[in-house]
């Protein structure tokens, strides 16, 4: 099964260029799709019958479909000559004012979480379709104009197995058994089609007079039931939120969210029915964490039904706006409006790092403007600077003018465009009309430059120093919080406030530490000073402020990544402060980063990996049995042990087994892949854990189980699988890659590390969009630290022909080895702090 061979004529699809779509929108308004789709005729093809209204100036223009075979094009009932089907288009020619244009092909069903998505649930082997049209693939669905100023109504008319039910962007009415209408829609790009079918299990209940409804597979339906109440309970508390902010009234209709297998984002944002990726209905026990980031989810996508779904960008090149406006919105209404108020701690402990990382890689961009000329750039640029680093961007913004000005100014916006189209400087423009003093310097210091500022104090000069990114002169205004530690743990903090905007600004400095924004205001890499770093212990341990700890522990990673920690500093941090950590997102997230940056590393990895493992049964030890904090430190100790007869007692819920902990599904496989690493558990015994409750998620760690392994049939097994030679569904994908590497079986994976680089130029030719990008980074030999392999990545980057979505990917993946690097070789021998 694949997906990736993308069907659609001789060459692979051209990406559509800025300047076309300038061109075409000029020359063509659409108003109508009515979409037939055929999907009760076998799991391979469906049919795809698009008629199209649209209104020209006359002249040549072109649609875009990447079918099976394409039965025919007709343009007001006049044939096209098919012949000139190329690179996924059908140039045709229009008459001046009123045109139908008729689009009928076979199209094939995709399983890489794009286009029109068809999966089999391993649990009971039921069929699920879905539609992923964004970025560019509404094409392999239907015939269309696929460009986000070409808003339209849309129908459809949907076949389907007479057990299956259909979800789209309005209500669906069954007309008779099996066929299923949708529409008319109001206006909406081709991107934000949504359509969901198949035997799902659906639950509804209603808000405010806005109809709500869930859906998730069958198999799944019990836990689907148990946690719609809090889903439900956030919908409607956001929505009031929303409702009170926008002062415009949620437009579309009843309001879904579906929740699909097999979906690479966290969610996409359709008109009225939104698509999750169903591991956020929980089938095992989660920290408190996961359920943060679904309300945060949830919030998000309710945001771009305003930002992006009324007021669409007209190009690509603004959609950060959507992204940085939804998720800096998608967390303070969740903040403000929900249980999980504190989103923010979680948010510094996981999107912020991720976003300060993209912004230092060499990819990095400027928030706004970010060069998209065409689909496929723009694509690239969804990452922690369009998300993290422009909503934090925002809110800085929201802070300087206030809401009164901040929210008067997106009202306008909102109204103005209302189901348009708008830019960047179209929402500049109404927050000036709103009263925003000149945003020239905002525009030009955070949108439009790159790369973070770095903080630090310079103790000895009493100053905090600022330096700009390399070769950027931003001039950015940081207004931030500098908090210093009491003389002794019961006194209070001293908090000043400071706005740096020059190299260097005077501070007054007292003893002891001190932490730069501990409120996590500014976006900015901070770096703790030597004395700071010393007392951090006794900070950490005392401070009952999370987000100062969370802040804090942002500092320690940034210095670790610069290599101005010494990894085992960072070891004797965590056993000393870690176990007083109270959040969920501190002890779970710390863990996750000691493992995954911290022990690789290390002078002696098992040595180190080891530490963690006490420090996480320390956690255990301290935590209340049965909380989830407890199973956040549970989780990194499993994650950590290198001991299968512990793991074995573990999985046998033995005398060793913390009281309070259960093994459920997810911890059961956690185990699993542990003693599968440790190869402390055979192919058989791994089967039979499989075949003993096989659900989507066993599916899927039984693969990284199975790619762990430490024998030379493991690694080629998948291999076998990164080429494409066999292909799998995206996420048992993503799963091998994640196993194949593991620290301490380099004497199996060292051959793979050059044919890494020689087998990775041929995945562009398997692989498409998301996952392609994907997989550079699952199976980049992460661990592999040492000069030999750079110097591969540099040759194989030296390579002309290199498929540039493949070269972004290799050039940053590269970046990050160059900086575990430059850790090994400072810290190789002694071990003290590098000034
Ligand atoms: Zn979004």
């Amino acid at each position: 099964m694949s997906s990736a061979r993308l069907p659609g004529g001789a060459a692979q699809p051209l990406s559509l260029r800025q300047s076309e779509a300038r061109d075409r929108a000029d020359r063509i308004e659409v108003t109508s799709y009515d979409v037939s789709l055929d999907l009760d005729r076998g799991d391979e093809t469906f049919g795809s019958v698009s008629t199209i209204d649209l209104v020209s100036l006359g002249g040549p223009t072109f649609l875009e479909i990447q079918p099976a075979s394409l039965l025919s094009v007709t343009v007001n009932d006049f044939p096209v000559d098919l012949s000139r089907h190329q690179g996924g288009r059908v140039p045709i020619d229009t008459e001046p004012g009123s045109n139908r244009v008729v689009v009928d092909a076979v199209m094939t069903y995709r399983h890489d979480g794009e286009g029109l998505h068809r999966s089999v649930d391993p649990a009971d082997g039921r069929h699920y379709v879905y539609a992923m049209p964004f970025l560019d693939a509404a094409p392999s669905i239907f015939g269309c104009f696929d460009q986000p100023d070409l808003k339209a109504e849309w129908r459809f008319r949907t076949r389907v197995p007479r057990d299956w039910v259909v979800i789209g962007n309005s209500p669906a009415t069954e007309l008779e058994p099996g066929v299923w209408e949708i529409g008319p829609t109001l206006p909406l790009p081709t991107y934000l089609v949504a359509l969901v079918a198949g035997p799902y299990h659906v639950v509804r209940t209603e808000h405010d007079g806005i109809p709500l409804g869930l859906s998730a597979r069958a198999s799944i339906a019990a836990h689907l039931d148990h946690d719609a109440e809090e889903i439900f309970t956030v919908t409607a508390q956001c929505f009031d939120e929303f409702h009170r902010l926008f002062e415009i009234r949620y437009p579309f209709g009843d309001y879904h969210q579906a929740f699909v297998p097999e979906f690479n984002a966290g969610a996409m944002e359709s008109a009225g029915c939104v698509t999750f990726r169903d591991p956020m209905i929980f089938q095992s026990r989660v920290v408190r964490t996961f359920h943060t980031l679904r309300a945060s989810t949830i919030a998000h996508e309710m945001a771009h039904m305003w930002f992006g779904d009324i007021v669409t960008p007209r190009w690509w090149d603004d959609l950060w706006l959507n992204e940085s406006f939804a998720e800096y919105m998608g967390a303070r209404v969740t903040a403000d409006a929900t249980e999980f108020e504190d989103v923010w701690v979680s948010e510094a402990y996981s999107r912020r790092s991720w976003g300060l990382s993209a912004d230092q890689r060499p990819s990095t961009h400027p928030v706004a403007g970010n060069g998209a000329e065409d689909a496929a750039t723009a694509l690239q640029n969804f990452d922690g600077i369009s998300y993290a680093k422009g909503a934090g961007i925002l809110k800085q913004l929201n802070s300087h003018l206030g809401d009164e000005v901040f929210f008067g100014g997106v009202r306008d916006h909102f109204q103005r465009h209302r189901f348009a189209n708008a830019t960047m400087v179209d929402l500049l423009e109404a927050w000036e009309r709103a009263g925003a003093e000149d945003l020239a310097g905002f525009r030009d210091g955070w949108l439009l430059s790159a790369g973070p500022d770095t903080l630090e104090l310079d103790r000895a000069s009493g100053l905090i120093r600022l330096t700009p990114p390399p070769g950027e002169r931003a001039g950015r205004h940081h207004a931030l919080a500098v908090a210093a530690a009491p003389a002794d743990r019961t006194g209070t903090w001293r908090v000043q406030r400071l706005v740096v905007d020059s190299d260097t600004v005077p501070v007054t400095v007292p003893t002891g530490a001190v932490v730069l924004d501990p409120e996590i205001e500014t976006w900015a890499v901070t770096l703790p000073d030597a004395s700071t770093l010393a007392a951090l212990p006794d900070v950490l341990s005392t401070s009952t402020d999370p987000l100062l700890r969370a802040s804090v522990w942002l500092s320690v990673r940034n210095a670790l990544q610069h290599a101005r920690l010494d990894p085992a500093l960072a070891l004797d941090l965590l056993a000393a402060a870690l176990p007083h950590e109270d959040t969920d997102d501190g002890v779970g997230q710390t863990l996750a980063w000691a493992l995954g940056a911290v022990v690789p590393v290390s002078q002696d990895p098992v040595a180190a990996r080891a530490r963690v493992h006490e420090t996480a049964a320390a956690c255990v030890a301290a935590s209340q049995a049965g909380s989830t904090l407890q199973l956040a430190a549970f989780q990194g100790q499993v994650s950590a042990c290198q001991e299968p007869a512990l793991l074995r007692n573990w999985l046998a819920a033995g005398d060793r087994l913390p009281e309070g902990v259960v093994v459920d599904l997810d911890l059961r496989w956690r185990i699993l892949v542990q003693l599968a690493v440790r190869g402390a558990i055979d192919r058989d015994e791994l089967a039979a854990q499989l075949a003993d409750e096989v659900t989507a998620v066993s599916q899927v760690e039984h693969a990284k189980a199975l790619a762990a392994l430490p024998d030379a049939a493991a690694k080629s097994w998948a291999w076998a699988r990164f080429t494409g030679e066999v292909e799998v569904p995206n996420y048992e994908l993503e799963a091998i890659g994640l196993g194949v590497w593991q620290v301490g079986q380099e004497h199996l994976t060292d051959p793979y590390v050059e044919r890494y680089f020689e087998d990775l130029p041929a995945t562009a030719e398997v692989r498409t969009g998301y996952l392609l990008a994907q997989s550079v980074g699952d199976f980049y030999p992460r661990w592999s630290i040492n000069a030999g392999t750079v110097e591969r990545a540099r040759s194989l980057l030296g390579r002309e022909d290199l498929d540039p979505v493949l070269r972004r990917e290799v050039v940053d993946f590269t970046w990050d080895l160059e900086r575990r690097l430059a850790v090994v070789e400072a810290f190789g021998s002694s071990g003290a702090i590098k000034p």
